[in-house]
Formats: C-alpha cells, sequence, structure tokens
C-alpha cells in the first residue's frame, strides 16, 4: 500500500509564489490521484510490495506496464518536487562549494537560472526539469511526462514541475515566470546539497 507522503510545509507556506489554492488540488488532488492508481494498478501484483524505486526501475521502456510506471514515477516525482521546495518566508541560497560547481559548469548563478528556464519552456507539453549530478559535473535536463532521471548516471538534486497544473491557476499560460519563482525564491539548496 503506496501513502500519499506528508507535506513538508503549510499549504500557505510557498505564497505567494505558489498559491494555497494551486496546493490544495496540485498535492490534494493531482498528487493524491496518482497514489490511488498506483494502488489501485498493483493491488494484489508483484508490485505492490515494492518501493517506487524499484517498480519505476523496472518497469520503465516496458509499454505493457506504462500505466504503473507513469502512477510510480509521478509518485515519486511529485515526492521530490516537494521536497525541492522550502516556506517563502525561509528562503535558501547555494553553500559555497554548491555555488562553485554551479560556475564551473553554467558561468555563474544567473547564467544557470537562464539555462534551467530555457530547458523548462522548451518542454513542449508536460514534463519535468531537473538540475542533476552527473559523473562530469552539473547538468539541467528535462523529462516528458513522468519521466525521471533516475539513473546510476544521473541523479536528481531539484526540479520543477512544468505540467499545467502546477502553475496554471496562479500563473496561466506563464510558465517561465513560475519557473523564475520557483529558482529564485521556492528551491531548497540544503536539499540539494545533501543528494550531492
Ligand atoms: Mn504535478
Amino acid at each position: 500500500m503506496f501513502t500519499l507522503s506528508p507535506l513538508p510545509f503549510a499549504l500557505d507556506a510557498l505564497s505567494p509564489h505558489i498559491s494555497a489554492r494551486t496546493l490544495e488540488f496540485h498535492y490534494g488532488k493531482h498528487h493524491q490521484a496518482y497514489v490511488d492508481n498506483l494502488n489501485k494498478l498493483t493491488s494484489g501484483l508483484e508490485w505492490e510490495n515494492k518501493s517506487l524505486e524499484e517498480i519505476i526501475t523496472q518497469t520503465k521502456d516496458r509499454p505493457e506496464q506504462a500505466a504503473i510506471f507513469n502512477n510510480a514515477a509521478q509518485t515519486f516525482n511529485h515526492n521530490f518536487f516537494w521536497n525541492s521546495l522550502r516556506p517563502a518566508k525561509n528562503p535558501s541560497a547555494p553553500a559555497p562549494e554548491f555555488l562553485e560547481m554551479i560556475k564551473k559548469d553554467f558561468g555563474d548563478l544567473e547564467k544557470f537560472y537562464a539555462e534551467f528556464k530555457s530547458a523548462a519552456l522548451s518542454q513542449f507539453g508536460s514534463g519535468w526539469a531537473w538540475l542533476v549530478k552527473t559523473t562530469a559535473g552539473l547538468k539541467i535536463i528535462k523529462t516528458a511526462n513522468a519521466d525521471s532521471p533516475f539513473s546510476p548516471e544521473e541523479k536528481p538534486l531539484l526540479t520543477v514541475d512544468v505540467w499545467e497544473h502546477a502553475y496554471y491557476l496562479d500563473y496561466q499560460n506563464r510558465r517561465g515566470d513560475f519557473v523564475d519563482a520557483v529558482m529564485r525564491h521556492l528551491w531548497n539548496w540544503d536539499f540539494a546539497a545533501r543528494n550531492l
């Protein structure tokens, strides 16, 4: 049985960048639905006692398991997204060594933000933008729909959900403004540093 992980902050903690109303739907309805669907799809099957990570790894690229993959991956992705954020009144910044890594791979923090925003905007349709750690250094990637950067070569550090349900109530079609707000005001750099 899979359960919805508790949100690591109050529903209004991300306001004014992400409203409580958006979180009521995004966490309370969309994220909850992925968990509920995963439970229905795995009930009585070998999958029901596996971890999300095991399910994602073992159902990826298997078209006959697409529904289980999609709901497991979206459950994982949303857990990761909420952990990527922290309350607006308590912002964080990259620690000195982390900032050095960003400078080495992207030039400076503003260039990194610009590159991340560009990746998030160029994801056609639903998906995710991610900062990942690879053996060659930090890298920005985007994934479509439920896909996660889930491989030994790419370890996720931070993400932004760019499905329309993540921003439409607050930003309508302005995905770029949403991504800017998340990167600059809500990202939890301490969480990212723990995964370095
Ligand atoms: Mn979402």
